[in-house]
């Protein structure tokens, strides 16, 4: 395999946030592990988190070498009128310089088409994020594939939600809706939909969204980090009802095998890896909660306390990490800690404040929940890792993840948040947390849903495997564009 497809060249752009940026270099190291020529384009300050997560990968599963090339076009933080440094979604200092940063965004096409005059590369992958790209592609002849980093339940849901607006027909917002023509009576309530499509308001964020869907119907496919027993319905229903093609290639994060490789993903995580697996080796199996809100849902101090108490009024073992490191002005100020609390937990609770490893963390035998945001990196690693959830969305897609787990998969607890609300999070008090925290771990409910949570990441593991339905459709996609270059 490694030398028929020495012809092709593929081009990964991906969005510059961590939750685009970490599947996109593990697809990377999987198109060049089958000997497909890969180049990652970024800007200069993201460019590191591509080297250093493929710097382990020399060769491939055939001992052959591997070919990955990152190379760097200039972020217009100026031009879009963001502080200078300001070049990953995650240092956005306030939520309302969001509008800027898809600006700049937009302004990433003349140095893209630069770099494909120059390259000639094979095939385009691009972020949904760059409709742009479908264009840019189609003047230099080559297929544009759309990478959403995200479920086809949520693809499905969201697409059905915007176009029959079901919300419309509620009297409140917490009265719930079934989702009009999607499998498997969803319910979700209007609270739970982002506000551009059910206040129908226009702005930066929407008319991108929209520019995005118009630019996927005319690009060559999707692919989607995610495998086909997972959600095979809603597979089917994204390529039989929505038309598109569509390459299931994950999840993603299974390419990772060693502890090296899971340790480090997107950011030098702020504890030591081998402190961290020290104190999970300690535990009983199945008995710690990891607790982890992904890389921009930030939490006010009130919310922060009330995990913190929900945690420990569940009297469970537990790692929580806090997006709060020695980047944020309140460094050194604990008042979002109830007082005594680390003391209190010490050698019960273990919190990370900044970036934890989260993948060598979920992977290991003691941790037994995961309460999650939703991100869909995130959903599909605990589903690697065979662990039941507590579903806590906040914005973007994540509340039609936190569906396809509770009402589909049936392996996750909802924590009760109802609002959809941009990156700071609606707030649920400490008994709910208690509540879900519990009923995940505890009980025959709890052990259902692991037994359920288990089959799923053994599906998970066999569907990367050769012959697996991920592993199988990654070829089918190399074959068909090696056909076209
Ligand atoms: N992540 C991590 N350590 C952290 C926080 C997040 O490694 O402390 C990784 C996580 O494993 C996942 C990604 O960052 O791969 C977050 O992506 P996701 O889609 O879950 O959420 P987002 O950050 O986009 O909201």
């Amino acid at each position: 395999m490694a030398s028929q497809n020495r012809e092709l060249h593929v081009f990964l752009f991906p969005f510059m946030a961590h939750g685009h940026m970490i599947p996109v270099s593990d697809m990377a190291k999987l198109f060049a592990a089958q000997g497909v020529k890969t180049t990652i384009i970024t800007n200069t300050l993201n460019a590191p988190t591509f080297s250093k997560a493929i710097r382990s990968r020399k060769t491939n599963s055939c001992g052959c070498g591997i070919e990955i090339e990152i190379k760097t076009i200039k972020f217009p933080s100026q031009e879009a009128g963001l502080p200078e440094g300001c070049e990953n979604l995650d240092s956005l200092p306030t939520p309302e310089l969001a509008g800027n940063f898809f600006k700049a965004m937009g302004l990433l096409q003349a140095p893209l088409e630069q770099l494909l005059l120059e390259d000639q590369p094979t095939c385009l992958v691009a972020d949904m994020f760059f409709p742009w790209a479908t264009d840019a592609a189609a003047k230099f002849g080559i297929p544009r594939l759309v990478f959403h980093g995200t479920s086809f339940f949520a693809l499905a849901a969201s697409d059905c939600v915007w176009r029959y607006e079901p919300f419309k027909n509620t009297s409140s917002d917490s009265e719930p809706f079934v989702i009009p023509n999607l499998p498997g009576l969803i319910r979700m309530t209007r609270a739970q939909v982002p506000d551009f499509i059910k206040d129908n308001i226009e702005n930066d964020l929407s008319r991108l969204l929209k520019q995005s869907k118009e630019a996927e119907v005319r690009s060559y496919g999707i692919v989607v980090n995610s495998f086909y027993e997972l959600e095979p319905v809603y597979a089917d229903y994204y390529r039989k009802v929505l038309g598109k093609k569509a390459w299931h290639i994950g999840p993603l994060s299974l390419c990772n095998r060693d502890n090296e490789e899971k340790a480090y993903r997107g950011k030098e995580a702020s504890i030591d890896e081998h402190e961290c697996l020290k104190w999970l080796d300690s535990k009983k199996p199945n008995s710690v909660v990891y607790v982890c809100f992904g890389s921009v849902v930030k939490f006010n101090n009130s919310q922060l306390k009330d995990i913190a108490l929900g945690l420990e009024a569940s009297g469970l073992e537990f790692i929580w990490v806090v997006r709060k490191g020695k980047d944020d002005d309140d460094v050194g100020k604990e008042d979002w800690l109830p007082e005594g609390f680390e003391e209190r937990m010490e050698g019960k609770g273990l919190i990370i404040r900044g970036w934890a490893p989260q993948v060598l963390i979920l992977d290991h035998g003691a941790v037994g929940g995961f309460v999650t945001h939703c991100g869909w990196n995130s959903t599909l690693e605990g589903i690697a890792a065979g662990l039941p959830m507590v579903t806590w969305p906040v914005a973007a897609e994540q509340f039609y993840n936190e569906k396809l787990v509770t009402q589909v998969l049936k392996i996750g607890v909802a924590v009760g948040a109802q609002k959809w609300v941009r990156v700071v999070g609606d707030s649920v008090k400490k008994e709910a947390i208690e509540k879900a925290v519990t009923q995940m771990m505890v009980g025959e409910e709890a052990e259902e849903m692991r037994n359920r949570a288990r089959v799923l990441a053994e599906q998970a593991r066999r569907a990367n495997e050769k012959g697996g339905s991920s592993h199988s459709d990654l070829n089918a996609l190399i074959e068909e564009l090696s056909s076209q270059s």
